[in-house]
């Protein structure tokens, strides 16, 4: 049910589906919007005039001009995309380039603090001014490129704006030289550790932490875990002095999107038929004939994910009839052991190195398990993509996958509200048990199906989630 309109909020953020995306940070905020207008609140998007989106945006008028934008001038573009109100900063000495938001073929731009503090300082000129009659009454600042925004609010004026400052990863901060300060259009006095000091470094994310109205992060686990040495990163302090400014809300997931209803071969809760030809064409997309459970992982091949373990736990689980389709890319050296891993257990073990939604849509619509071994994870997507398409989640009990999967232990099959299977700690030999116990459930066929079902049923979309954003946007609007 829709509610009145309560408010406006002015999202800023470097990705955004379905214009620009490298992580769940994008799914997130372009999903944001449409969760939000049901609760009455008017979300805008600004994000960079990448290359890709210019030709989109060649007819967008200007709503915004910003001379002396870091070495050229700044327009802001206005459109819509897909149902959402969307505001280009088109700065092309700063954006047009060939490559990715972040890098290009030769590594990180260099200038990226001077890149990421332009979109700041552009998203806290409109959020102070605000543009033809639209102001709003709270700057979501998204990670640590958006880490600015709150800042200069906070040092050069806020109009009256509120700001809230989400942590998708405390991984990325923003760092940037200490001689940059000036440049970035920083308070010299305020270069201190318990302002915008960071162990003699500036960082653009710990800037937002110390200077946004309230903090969240993507879910109530991860919240906690952020004030403890071992996932905090160095900012725990920040964050454990800001306690009662910081909540953690979950991530939902774009149930219009990731629904095996939406698949080629549909299938649902009680006509479960299409699973296994899905199952059947994933094994052959993949070259895989597998008795056992069949599971996948799709994620980006990371130290953070835990891909490092497969090569401990697949041998076995692959003895015990298991299958695993792999999809992902990034480090050279996981690239390199996940192909030697195919290589030693050929029709068990099927890799895909790239970046391929549609390929993953069809992996989970197939498997019978999704692997999610993380170190940390702040909310994780692809173990409720697991819920939703009855891939059972096996995961590291860590951040939101502690949140999202509830564990097949004795007391949670008894009462009948398993959805999947959680580890901990994140190493092989509790993962490897993990396996062990994927391979007992699925051949318990009757208990398989209940675990299945649940999963199935849980919820995943983005309603709970927007109502909790909802309130602390309420209760900050002045
Ligand atoms: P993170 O943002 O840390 O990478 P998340 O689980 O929050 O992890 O989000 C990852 C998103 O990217 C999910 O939507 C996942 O399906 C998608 N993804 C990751 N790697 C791939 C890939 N190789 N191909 C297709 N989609 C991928």
């Amino acid at each position: 049910m829709r509610v009145g309109m309560r408010g406006r909020v002015l999202s800023v953020a470097s990705e955004c589906v379905p214009l620009i995306k490298t992580g769940g940070l994008a799914d997130v905020v372009g999903a944001l919007p449409a969760a939000l207008a049901v609760q009455g609140w008017d979300m805008r998007v600004l994000l960079p005039c990448y290359r890709n989106l210019r030709a989109m945006a060649a007819d967008w008028p200007d709503v915004l001009v910003e001379e002396g934008l870091w070495g050229g001038t700044g327009r802001v573009l206005s459109g819509e995309v897909a149902g959402l109100s969307v505001l280009l900063l088109d700065a092309p000495h700063l954006y047009d380039r060939e490559g990715g938001p972040y890098a290009g073929r030769s590594g990180d731009w260099a200038d990226n603090p001077q890149r990421f503090a332009a979109l700041s300082w552009v998203a806290a000129r409109l959020a102070r001014e605000g543009i033809d009659g639209w102001k709003p009454d709270v700057l979501h600042a998204h990670d640590w490129q958006a880490g600015l925004a709150p800042a200069y609010l906070a040092y050069y004026g806020s109009g009256g704006c509120a700001s809230v400052m989400t942590v998708h990863n405390i991984a990325f901060q923003g760092w940037a030289a200490p001689w940059m300060l000036g440049d970035l259009r920083l308070p010299v006095q305020e270069f201190h550790p318990d302002a915008l000091e960071y162990f003699g470094q500036l960082s653009s994310l710990k800037a937002g932490l110390v200077t946004a109205d309230r903090i969240t992060t993507v879910s109530p686990t991860y919240a906690a875990e952020l004030t403890r040495p071992e996932y905090g990163m160095g900012l725990q302090g920040v964050i454990a002095a800001r306690e009662s400014r910081v909540s953690g809300i979950l991530n939902g997931v774009d149930t219009a999107v990731w629904t095996p209803k939406a698949e080629p071969v549909p299938y649902a809760v009680g006509d479960m038929g299409g699973k296994a030809a899905n199952r059947a064409a994933l094994c052959a997309t993949f070259g895989l004939s597998v008795s056992g459970p069949l599971a996948i992982v799709v994620s980006r091949l990371t130290d953070q994910k835990g891909i490092d373990l497969l090569p401990k736990v697949i041998p076995e689980f692959v003895a015990q009839g298991g299958g695993l389709a792999i999809l992902g890319s990034g480090d050279p050296a996981l690239e390199a052991a996940m192909a030697a891993l195919a290589d030693r257990f050929p029709g068990r073990v099927g890799l895909r190195i790239g970046y391929d939604e549609a390929l993953s849509h069809q992996m989970f619509a197939g498997a019978d398990a999704v692997l999610v071994p993380s170190r940390f994870e702040p909310c994780g997507l692809t173990q409720m993509y697991g819920l939703t398409y009855g891939a059972l989640p096996v995961v590291a009990a860590v951040g939101g996958l502690a949140d999202t999967v509830i564990h097949a232990s004795p007391a949670a099959m008894a009462t009948g509200v398993a959805t999947g299977i959680s580890f901990h700690p994140t190493d092989a030999v509790a993962f490897g048990q993990a396996l062990r116990q994927l391979v007992a459930l699925f051949a318990d066929t009757a208990a398989w199906a209940r675990v299945q079902r649940n999963a199935m049923t849980h919820p995943v979309g983005w309603e709970a989630s927007a109502r909790a954003y909802a309130a602390l946007y309420d209760g900050l609007r002045r």
